[in-house]
């Protein structure tokens, strides 16, 4: 059974880097109905938090990428991977190392200077030494040789063991470093693909000697290339903006984002828009690309407009409720057809999220307040004239549906040879506050009859009050 993970550090919000790793491997493992794992890999203790890492698990959330079973913490393995460090000195194939950190530092110091590679001179390496408080453990690495990183994305890549250091695999606290915890947990977690970032890439030949030291097969890998932004910069190195719950914040569906990152690298002929079950279809590592792959802002946009207008009626409506509670208004006081009805209107004209969330105020205030520029420019003596007149032409319309108000207004229009604007312009201002809302006749239907002419009532009597 295929067996991926993502094994973010809880040291930083998920960016979309890490969301695309998390994603390839959530697809690669719903494709072929095997399982994925969340590690968080939170054995640094002084850059990890929890903060962070249920930022990330909310993140992942919010994408719909489900793992299976409960998320690990490495933090909480210590144990084992003492029990593990325990194992290779056993066999012999690890030793304790008592250099005190300055002739480490001397020695590299040295090594650069004469033009080399800093690395360890293997001195402890035939003492001997008992594991003892204070005593780090290396892993004995072949001093002739090679090996070979197969990776599926950068073929086969050889690595003189000469240049691999006698890799610390226990720190003299005791505590397991990365490479230790990463190998033991996959092993232990029956890992078949990793599949992360090129900058992990010079980590394998490395990880490959703890598998062959625990006599485990590695998983296959791929190492995915970086992500650029729309100026060939990485964006790792990019300031902010990044995190995924940003994308959110600024009105980006999850589908709409997962939609891009899965295009971040990955294609299937030249199709654009991809729904997640679609995704999880037809994703295979085939597709990937070789090349960095660039962020196009304009193509999120573009994307995130579409699945807009595709959406299903949950993602909706969970993303509207977040969107209004954090402009401080309450989507629940809307019944679920009002709310249906408000947002098959909203989803054909706005560009996102927030800005649907925004110009629905109308409908979630009960009295919205009017914007004093546009009242001073719109309810002009004569408007008023004609909002009154048409007041009592909605009062007694027989049909409240959108197109009836939209042919009630045409025709009044018509009828005193005034432009369509001339009155729908005001009247959006009596109902809604501003300027900005649906189509008029849309605008009238969503608030409702009475509402609509309650509000029309209130801007008439505040219009002749001044
Ligand atoms: N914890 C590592 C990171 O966040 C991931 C290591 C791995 O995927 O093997 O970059």
């Amino acid at each position: 059974m295929i067996r991926t993970r993502f094994a973010p550090s809880p040291t930083g919000a998920l960016h979309l880097g890490g969301a695309r790793t998390a994603l390839f491997n959530w697809l690669l493992a719903r494709r072929a109905g095997g399982e994925f794992l969340l590690r968080i890999e939170d054995t640094d203790r002084e850059r990890s938090t929890d903060a962070h890492r249920r930022q990330i698990e909310a993140a992942l959330e919010w994408l719909g990428l489900d793992w299976d079973g409960p998320a690990a913490r490495q933090s909480e393995r210590a144990e084992r991977h003492r029990e593990r460090v325990g194992e290779l000195l056993e066999a012999g194939r690890a030793y304790c190392c008592d250099c005190p950190p300055e002739r480490l530092e001397e020695m590299r110091a040295e090594q650069r200077r004469a033009g080399l590679k800093p690395r360890y001179d293997g001195r402890c390496r035939a003492r001997g030494l008992a594991a003892a408080p204070g005593r780090a453990v290396r892993l004995k690495t072949p001093r002739a040789g090679a090996v070979e990183v197969a990776d599926h994305l950068k073929g086969t890549v050889r690595f003189d063991n000469a240049e691999l250091d006698d890799l610390v695999i226990a720190r003299a606290d005791g505590g397991a470093t990365y490479h230790l915890a990463a190998v033991a947990d996959d092993i232990d977690a029956g890992v078949t693909h990793v599949l992360r970032g090129d900058d992990h890439f010079n980590n394998t030949p490395r990880q490959l000697h703890l598998y062959a030291a625990f006599g485990a097969p590695p998983p296959a890998y791929v190492h995915l290339p970086m992500i650029l932004d729309e100026r060939g910069r990485k964006l790792s190195k990019r300031a902010g903006g990044m995190d995924v719950l940003g994308f959110r914040e600024r009105g980006v569906l999850p589908s709409a984002l997962l939609n891009a990152l899965a295009r971040l690298g990955w294609a299937r002929g030249d199709q654009e828009l991809f729904e997640r079950t679609e995704l999880a279809r037809r994703f295979d590592l085939d597709g990937l690309n070789r090349a960095p792959a660039r962020l196009d802002p304009k193509k999120l946009a573009w994307l995130n407009r579409e699945h807009l207008r595709r959406a299903g009626a949950a993602e909706l409506a969970a993303e509207f409720a977040w969107h209004c509670a954090r402009a401080g208004l309450d989507a629940g006081r809307l019944p679920e057809d009002a709310r249906g009805a408000l947002l098959e209107v909203q989803r054909r004209r706005c560009r996102d999220m927030a800005e649907l969330a925004a110009q629905s105020r109308f409908l979630l205030e009960d009295a919205p307040a009017m914007d004093p520029a546009a009242r001073a420019r719109l309810l002009t003596p004569a408007a008023l004239e004609l909002l009154r007149e048409l007041r009592g032409e909605l009062a007694a319309a027989a049909d409240w549906s959108a197109a009836a108000l939209d042919a009630l207004l045409r025709g009044y229009c018509e009828r005193r040879g005034c432009k369509p604007r001339e009155a729908a312009a005001p009247l959006r201002l009596a109902v809604t506050g501003g300027t900005v809302s649906p189509g008029i006749g849309d605008t009238l239907a969503l608030l409702g009859r009475e509402r609509a002419l309650e509000r029309l009532a209130a801007a008439l009597n505040g219009g002749l009050a001044e």
